[in-house]
């Protein structure tokens, strides 16, 4: 007689920020006792420190801190005097931030197919986008995966368009060796809690090597404050505070080490998912990724299954977007067709994000390995 056990279900939470902040709280802790003490929590030293820091981090001369990634992208195309009038070209995969950023400044936005290996905007497609009004050029670091920056420059630079980047996803990743925000005119950060480098809050930087420019966002995203009540123009409120930048600062330090591992788990699920009929992410060499998600692609039909499976399993997983931009409803007064934006479509019916964290374990990514294999086998 055979007895059925039901098996330990290992759970494997999607991000799992609790074992983060156990493995450094006497750091966190006491960065936030500090700033209580010194009642520094708008402006001051502590954003003045983060934001030495991440510029440096970046390659960049000029660090703004904000209140959010989404302001990062808006006030950066402010600074650039993108308005009204104006298109800006983007990736057809990404989180809608990025495109509400562009229709903020009162611009247009123009999405971009994107490459099916990578799922970022795909160069052969850009300058069939660009009109007479097209002012600038978008590109996603999406999921942590660095765009073809030297392309993308090449292109911006034939058409006198800026280049902005969103690095919400991609803190510390490179392109030919050079830190991603070396290869834009202004890179844009957001560091919400889930992201690789994530505050207790909101938070957001840009990042550029133009002083004026850095200026600029400052002035804008403080009232357009130039003195105490001397107001240059009218701006926003869009403040890093205290508290986030000297836990940022914190963090900071850790986050080589936190790439790394999640470097080494994505190396670890591509070596365990080998031959399992589904597509691991792409990493070419002259990349590094950061992996801020680990993404896999399965058949239309399987999808569903396979996340339900997974779920049975104690595995969270996630979809990375379920629409693509194009064609949410927010959009639909373009009119897009679903031939304008193949790629992407088809992605957002396959693609599947695994956990992915710095705390994920040898024994969590097993169990998911396993758990995909049982399935694809099964079916
Ligand atoms: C998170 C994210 C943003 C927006 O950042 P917030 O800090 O949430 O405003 C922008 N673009 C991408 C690709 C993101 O993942």
């Amino acid at each position: 007689m055979r007895i059925t056990v039901s098996p330990i279900v290992l759970e494997v939470p999607f991000v799992d920020l609790t074992a983060q902040y156990a493995s450094i709280k006497e750091e966190i802790d006491g960065a936030i006792a500090r700033v209580i003490a010194d009642c520094a929590f708008v402006g001051g030293p502590y954003i003045e420190r983060f934001e030495r820091e991440f510029a440096n981090f970046c390659g960049a001369n000029y660090c703004v801190g904000l209140a959010n990634g989404t302001d990062a992208l808006f006030l950066a195309l402010k600074a650039l005097g993108i308005g009204h009038g104006d298109e800006v070209l983007t990736a057809a995969n990404s989180f809608i931030a990025t495109a509400e950023a562009i229709t903020l400044t009162g611009a247009r936005v123009v999405f971009v197919d994107v490459d099916p290996h990578t799922y970022n905007i795909d160069v052969a497609q850009i300058e069939k986008k660009i009109s007479e009004r097209t002012r600038a050029v978008l590109p996603v670091h999406l999921y942590g995966q660095p765009a073809n920056m030297d392309a993308i420059r090449r292109i911006a630079r034939k058409h006198g368009l800026f280049v902005v980047g969103d690095a919400a996803q991609a803190h510390g990743a490179t392109f030919q060796g050079k830190r991603i925000a070396e290869w834009a005119d202004l890179t844009c950060f957001s560091f919400y809690p889930g992201k690789n480098l994530g505050a207790y809050g909101d938070g957001g930087a840009v990042v550029t090597d133009n002083a004026e420019w850095a200026e600029t966002i400052r002035v804008f995203a403080n009232h357009g404050r130039v003195g105490k009540y001397d107001h240059k123009v009218e701006g926003v409120n869009s403040r890093l505070d205290g508290l986030q930048a000297a836990i940022l600062s914190v963090k900071l330090r850790h986050l080589e080490d936190w790439t790394e591992r999640r470097r080494a788990s994505a190396r670890r699920y591509t070596q365990l998912l080998e031959g399992a009929d589904l597509h691991v992410p792409v990493e070419t060499d002259d990349r590094r990724a950061v992996y801020h998600l680990f993404v896999v692609r399965v058949a239309n039909k399987r999808r569903a299954g396979l996340q339900e499976f997974l779920k049975e399993r104690g595995v969270q997983t996630g979809i990375h977007y379920p629409i693509a931009l194009p064609y949410l409803q927010a959009y639909r007064h373009l009119q897009h067709g679903d031939r304008d934006f193949p790629h992407a479509l088809e992605a957002s019916q396959q693609i599947l994000s695994l956990p992915m964290c710095a705390e994920l374990t040898e024994d969590q990514i097993r169990h998911v390995a396993d758990s995909i294999r049982e399935f694809m086998k099964g079916e």
